[in-house]
């Protein structure tokens, strides 16, 4: 190919919204350009990058025998009222009707589809397993679009659904997705993990992502120091505290906390360790069908409520912020909430000596208790009633509390697996993958006939690849301040011929010769023959970032060119006759 007619549209400017190294290098370079907010266009050398993360993303699915089909991105709203999803997927979800007022959506994703279709064409066990998949688009009306191609509104993804007889069979396929993207995103060039993943509301009983570590990423991961546990902060787990601060002992009662309602007032007002004090959240979940309530969440007071657990303890499909209006409208005092309420016992005559009893507070709440506070005692926590606090809780003698994982996993926690230190980490979601179990084939009516002759659900999993992320991910590793540095697997070129000065008849025949043979030798190459000054068009090689420029230039005198490595800009000399052997060595 040619510099001179291809469309390269490189900029000096980035766009004012752009922060991220690899939105602003992907726009600059001329590999991509915005239409509007969250959609793309991609211009010659981007679709170039992109066939080939495609091709990588086949040549490895295909060689375990999944299989590429391609499905409509428009599709029926029918199914998704059929799978519960229609309403449940919220505003991320386009919805619209054809002139005969047809409903449909454009796919934010497919399981609905592809279980329509498996379920029309296997019907028995003889056909399974079965992986099928799509590297196609998908549109989300994502709320906040940005960072380029990292969170678009129309994107590319891979998705695939793997089809089974029983449990078994879907577990040993998830392993062998899980090896197979390992291998798909090692040949990218990527630096990544494969962390434990939160499954959501949807269910499921496993699921895993693949995070290419860097500090932009929108995901933090907890990771050991020690062993190789790593997860999704939305889903990670710690052992138990090791040592525990010395308890506040004290008889159960009543005690005047005046205007003292904060974590950090409290540990100071009673001189505790904030592990005996109970931490209040109150959200408002809302559920399926447009259902919400008030939830009030308890945890110890050194701990953070995470959102997703939270939501997904009680099957929520969001949680909202409450105001104190509504917390005073459901028998909730704010700043003073608790989850129990005293009184003495009445059946012996009141005094300062009779002992109370514990109950749980009376209000119009759902009430969730992280698991840390099973069994705790020496608690205080707030009295519901206003300037109250209680002391001395035992939460043990209370019967039906439901406890649940609801803490963000803190750095320095110790690991699940090893009892090591934990630490954070950042990165960008590439793939996730997904045990469904019948989620989809249950509702939708996607079944088989199994050896017994009877009729059951398809057990399935699913699988999926940010493929127009992946070009953010890799830039966002592989960059410096002068541009994209591509791996040449990926690049969008291998090899850049450069010639100094197209003016110089020596030199552009010199040029045209070493580009023919890396040509005949399958290396992809393009010559950089525009009537360009020889800076401009070095810097546009740092920008875009093939792996490799050939320079013809002033050196072709002494029958030298270079080759000049784009990842580390070091130079090499060689004799006009060998550089195209040599850089095609240097690229095996
Ligand atoms: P995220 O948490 O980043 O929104 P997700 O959990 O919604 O991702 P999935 O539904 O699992 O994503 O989609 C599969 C893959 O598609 C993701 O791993 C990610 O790489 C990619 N992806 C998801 N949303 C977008 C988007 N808005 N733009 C580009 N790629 C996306
Ligand atoms: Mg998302």
């Amino acid at each position: 190919m040619r510099f001179s007619k291809l469309l390269i549209p490189t900029l000096k400017e980035a766009p004012k919204d752009a922060v991220l190294p690899s939105h602003i290098f992907l726009v600059r370079g001329g590999f991509i350009h915005q239409v509007a907010s969250g959609i793309y266009d991609f211009l010659p050398l981007g679709k170039r990058v992109l066939d080939k993360i495609r091709t990588i993303v086949k040549e490895e699915l295909d060689s375990v025998g999944c299989q590429e089909v391609q499905l409509g991105f428009v599709t029926p709203a029918e199914l998704w009222k059929k799978s519960g999803r229609y309403e449940k997927y919220g505003a991320e979800l386009l919805r619209f009707s054809d002139r005969k007022g047809n409903e449909f959506v454009l796919g934010p994703t497919h399981e609905e589809m592809m279980v329509e279709l498996a379920g029309r064409f296997v019907s028995s066990y003889k056909q399974l397993p079965i992986n099928l998949y799509q590297i196609n688009l998908k549109f989300r009306d994502e709320a906040r679009p940005r960072f380029g191609l990292m969170r678009g509104r129309e994107f590319i993804m891979k998705d695939g659904y793997s089809f089974h007889t029983d449990r078994d069979d879907m577990v040993r396929e998830f392993e062998l997705m899980e090896k197979t993207y390992r291998r798909i995103f090692t040949r990218m060039g990527l630096d990544f993990r494969v962390v434990e993943a939160d499954s959501g509301a949807i269910g499921g009983e496993g699921s895993k992502e693949f995070m290419v570590l860097a500090e932009s990423g929108e995901d933090t991961i907890v990771i050991c120091q020690k062993c190789d546990y790593s997860a999704n902060i939305e889903a990670a787990k710690r052992a138990e505290p090791e040592n525990v601060p010395e308890a506040p002992e004290a008889r159960l009662m009543k005690f005047y906390t005046p205007e003292v309602t904060t974590i950090e007032e409290l540990e100071s007002f009673f001189h505790v360790d904030p592990f005996y004090l109970v931490k209040s959240v109150a959200k408002r979940a809302l559920y399926d069908g447009g259902r919400s309530e008030i939830v009030l969440f308890f945890l110890r007071g050194n701990e953070e409520l995470q959102e997703t657990k939270a939501a997904n303890s009680i099957g929520a499909n969001e949680l909202l912020d409450v105001s104190e209006e509504e917390l005073e409208a459901a028998g909730i005092v704010p700043g003073f909430m608790g989850p129990v309420e005293i009184k003495r016992d009445i059946s012996t005559q009141e005094s300062d000596d009779t002992p109370y009893v514990i109950q749980k507070a009376g209000m119009n709440a759902k009430m969730v208790f992280d698991e840390s506070l099973k069994n705790a005692s020496n608690m205080i926590c707030g009295a519901n009633v206003k300037d109250y606090h209680i002391v001395g809780v035992d939460l043990s003698v209370l019967k039906d509390l439901d406890f649940e994982d609801l803490v963000q996993v803190k750095k320095e926690d110790r690991c699940i697996k090893c009892g090591g230190k934990l630490d954070y980490t950042k990165g960008i979601e590439v793939g996730h993958i997904f045990q469904l179990g019948t989620r989809y084939s249950q509702p939708l009516g996607a079944r088989f006939l199994d050896k017994d002759g009877k009729s059951k659900p398809f057990v399935m999993g699913t699988y999926g690849i940010g493929v127009s992320r992946l070009l953010a991910a890799v830039i966002e590793q592989h960059h410096d301040e002068r541009g994209c540095i591509w791996p040449s697997g990926i690049a969008p070129f291998e090899v850049v011929v450069v010639i100094g000065n197209i003016k110089d008849e020596n030199q552009v025949s010199a040029g045209e010769k070493i580009y023919e043979i890396l040509k005949k030798r399958g290396v992809d190459v393009v010559i950089d023959d525009r009537p360009e000054r020889f800076g401009f068009k070095m810097k546009d090689f740092e920008l875009i970032g093939f792996t490799y420029a050939v320079v013809v230039g002033k050196k072709l005198s002494d029958g030298k060119v270079e080759i000049v490595k784009r990842a580390d800009l070091g130079r090499i000399e060689a004799d006009v006759d060998e550089a195209a052997q040599k850089v095609a060595d240097m690229l095996l």
